[in-house]
């Protein structure tokens, strides 16, 4: 027989449906059995006296085991959950469990240890359900927007973006390094005529960083896109994927997001706030009293970000024009005020969820630019080789999944939106 899922089941009709077993009641005359699928959860009554045959089967199966139950449900006054009950015919024990080594208080890393156990839970599963249809709805928007999907590969010859964040490994006895984002590789895309490109691929950091944003393997969704004026056409389009992004999931999920994570999905109608770096600056420093400083730290991206919050009742806020110093060499500069660049990052409920930019595409400029950054430019050749041969100007952004679905959904860290999160004492399951 077919398998049913137990939110389609109806009544007097016969089914098998399968899932765990999530509450065992043993009585002297009766056995109760919650099962639950990915669906729902329904109860299977066992008159001991009249189903011998199955009484024999369960012997020695305990919570969590695996099985499947035939049989037909009726409609029970007597019982709470969904008003129904599952009458057997036959049960098959699909696998039997230990007792679990981790309650719902167990701490996070023991947690952790066993993922796959502590996933099984339902608001785990949802926040993955969630993501699924985010991801869903960036692929909508760039595929319908003539934007090309590549897959850049992640172990290369020369590292992204140099610097000692990259985990070196061994190639048939030659160095190679994981990529530290497609950063090189979207932008020769640009340079084979793509046009317009995004991926969504992993991105690793050897960053010792144990903070709630910071993994060292993370999903990256990465877009790249050609013939634009200036990062405003690249803000014009993240702005515009995010409040579609948005849209689609608040329509699919925005209750379920109420009601278990107790946040209001809301969907922008306003452009975001754009405020330059330096204006940025003087607001924290006249409001906040903060000293002017080069970089944005957490503290100043929290103050900014309830600064525009009040000012314009905008949850997210473009911050423009980053000094060159402190951005990466492959970002074009202002051609009047080169100490500033065509830069840009995102934040959203106080975090940056995104850095992006318009890329230098003349050769000549991003050598200057490399050595600027003390790289000896011999060491990118192969990099700046991309733009010798003709190539349009571009820029794109990258936004990291998790902590997009983190601020999404309210999460005190990332760990919650990784599957498998990798961090500096984290390389296992
Ligand atoms: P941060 O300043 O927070 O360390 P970054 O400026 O190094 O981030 P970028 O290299 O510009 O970040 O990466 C672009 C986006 O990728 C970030 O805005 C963020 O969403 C995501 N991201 C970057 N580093 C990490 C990380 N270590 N773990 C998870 N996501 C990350």
């Amino acid at each position: 027989m077919k398998r049913t899922m137990i939110n389609d089941i109806e009544c007097e009709v016969p089914v098998k449906i399968s899932g765990w077993i999530e509450n065992l009641r043993d009585k002297k005359s009766m056995i109760f059995l919650v099962i639950k699928d990915k669906t729902g959860k329904i109860q299977v009554t066992i008159e001991k006296e009249k189903l011998p045959h199955i009484v024999e089967k369960l012997a020695g199966v305990i919570v969590n085991s695996v099985i499947s139950v035939e049989g037909v449900a009726h409609n029970s006054e007597y019982v709470k959950m969904g008003g129904k009950e599952l009458i057997p015919t036959d049960i098959t024990v699909l696998s039997v469990s230990n007792a679990l080594p981790i309650t719902k208080d167990a701490s996070p890393d023991l947690k952790m240890d066993y993922r796959w156990i502590d996933l099984r839970d339902d608001k785990n599963r949802l926040i993955f359900e969630i993501m699924t249809d985010m991801e869903m709805a960036m692929r909508e928007y760039t595929t319908s927007h003539g934007f090309i999907e590549i897959h850049t590969p992640k172990i290369s010859a020369q590292s992204t973006e140099g610097g000692a964040e990259v985990f070196k490994t061994d190639y048939f006895g030659s160095p190679a390094f994981l990529t530290q984002s497609p950063q090189l590789y979207k932008q020769m895309a640009m340079a084979a005529g793509f046009e317009k490109v995004f991926e969504i691929g992993p991105c690793y950091r050897a960053e010792q960083s144990f903070t709630s944003r910071h993994a060292t393997e993370f999903m990256s969704f990465d877009i790249e896109m050609s013939y634009i004026d200036s990062h405003h056409d690249v803000m014009d389009m993240e702005e515009d994927i995010i409040k579609y992004t948005l849209e689609r999931v608040s329509k699919k999920y925005g209750q379920a997001i109420k009601e278990t994570f107790g946040v209001d999905v809301v969907v922008p109608s306003m452009a975001f706030p754009r405020l330059t770096f330096d204006e940025v600056q003087n607001i924290l420093h006249d409001n906040f009293g903060l000293e002017k400083k080069m970089d944005m730290d957490t503290e100043s991206e929290r103050l900014i970000c309830k600064y525009v919050m009040e000012k314009y009742g905008c949850e997210f806020v473009f911050i423009t024009d980053y000094p060159t110093e402190s951005r990466a060499f492959y970002t074009m500069k202002h051609e009047d005020n080169p100490a500033y660049s065509k830069s840009y990052d995102l934040l959203w409920k106080d975090q940056e969820i995104t850095s992006g930019a318009q890329r230098e595409h003349r050769p000549d400029v991003l050598s200057k630019q490399i050595s600027e950054k003390g790289i000896d430019p011999a060491h990118m050749d192969s990099y700046i080789e991309f733009f010798r041969y003709g190539c349009p100007p571009h820029g794109g952004y990258a936004i990291g999944l998790a902590r997009f679905t983190a601020k999404l959904l309210g999460l005190s860290s990332i760990k919650d939106a990784t599957f498998l999160f990798r961090g500096p004492n984290r390389l296992n399951p």
